[in-house]
């Protein structure tokens, strides 16, 4: 379906009439971790052929950015192992040098970030999100199978330190992020970060049962409660967030609940793989593949025509359904469509 009065002058306007504004592009499928949650333990990733090169990212930004993309998050994988990622950063901070970006950000594990959040923040990158579940050495070797939280830590330091705004992103994980919720509040807020409390969700078989992970966020906020005063902040940020301010430390939680509330009625974001497929929604099987035509000599016009028919054929949401001993519901890993 091709919604009717949508072209250049109205932005990205999908089939249900929502806004497209939000474009999330992955520049890699690799990883230096393996989270439990995300990877399997022995991942398989796609031939370097197949992932897209930084030339055909920087074409494919400008033209969401020319369809009315204002906000765009890097992703992946780990956005910061692509090598010479700097360059794509570069060639995007010019539409937010002439305003045509509002927002360029990443999302990042963080173990990078030492080295590369000064050149992050000369790009005209203001705040990023960095995924951090504990703050127990052993159980982020456990969690991220082998990494190093110190290493994490360092790169946190140095973002703030190069004046980038930081949000901790928790994935909430049963026998685990109950224990250490106050402390992740704490050591947060302390900080000036916000943290962002994320619901698992059944994205590629990770090797367990995704039901022996799942900690519904509902029965997180009563025990987050029980302990700190929370007050509803009425933000919206056209996505499955909620937002709440801790009054004891004036810091923000984010509450992002794919399975207990479902919020695709606001959707204003589209992803884009490294291997350039386009998927209009996280949570169903949607795909329009934009590399094949990157490589032939299709013009900006019939990209974008692909761009405009994909946002037509939007779904009207997902259907996160977790069943013990149920296979995956969508084959593809987070860390391949990127989160
Ligand atoms: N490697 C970077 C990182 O970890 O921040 C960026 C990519 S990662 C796929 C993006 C976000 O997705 C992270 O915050 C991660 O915790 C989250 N994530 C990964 N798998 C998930 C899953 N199955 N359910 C919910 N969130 C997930
Ligand atoms: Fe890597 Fe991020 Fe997935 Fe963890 S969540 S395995 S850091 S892509």
């Amino acid at each position: 379906m091709v919604v009717e009065g949508a072209g250049p002058s109205c932005g990205l306007i999908d089939g249900f009439g929502r806004h497209v504004t939000y474009l999330r592009l992955s520049v890699t499928d690799r990883c230096d971790l393996r989270c439990v949650y995300c990877m399997s333990e022995d991942m398989s990733f796609r031939s370097r052929r197949d992932i897209l090169t930084l030339e055909e990212l920087t074409r494919l930004a400008r033209l969401f950015i020319a369809r009315g993309i204002d906000k765009l998050r890097i992703t992946g994988g780990e956005p910061l192992v692509r090598p010479g990622i700097l360059d794509l950063f570069a060639a995007l901070s010019e539409p937010i040098a002439d305003g045509s970006l509002r927002e360029l950000t990443l999302t990042t594990n963080g173990t990078q970030l030492a080295r590369f959040a000064e050149d992050l923040a000369r790009a005209g990158v203001r705040r990023i999100n960095v995924s951090l579940d504990t703050l127990d050495p052993e159980r982020f070797r456990a969690l991220t199978r082998g990494g190093s939280l110190a290493r994490v830590m360092d790169g946190i330091a140095a973002a703030r330190a190069a004046g980038l705004t930081v949000k901790l992103n928790v994935v909430a994980l049963k026998d685990g992020t109950e224990h250490e919720i106050h402390d992740l509040i704490a050591f947060a807020h302390a900080r000036e970060m916000a943290l962002s409390l994320i619901e698992t969700m059944p994205l590629g078989d990770v090797g367990v049962d995704r039901v022996d992970q799942y900690l519904p966020l509902d029965s997180l906020r009563r025990q987050i409660a029980g302990r700190w005063t929370l007050h509803d902040v009425p933000m919206r940020s056209g996505g499955p967030a909620r937002y709440a301010r801790v009054a004891e430390t004036g810091g923000l939680i984010e509450f992002i609940t794919p399975h207990t509330h479902n919020f695709c009625a606001d959707c204003n974001r589209v992803r884009v793989t490294a291997s350039g497929t386009l998927h209009t929604c996280l949570g169903q099987d949607d795909a329009t593949d934009l590399k094949a035509h990157l490589r032939t000599s299709a013009t900006d016009d019939v990209i974008v025509r692909l761009i405009d028919q994909a946002l037509g054929r939007k779904p009207k949401g997902h259907d996160f359904i977790l069943r013990r001993g149920a296979s995956p519901q969508l084959a593809r890993h987070m860390s391949e469509t990127g989160g």
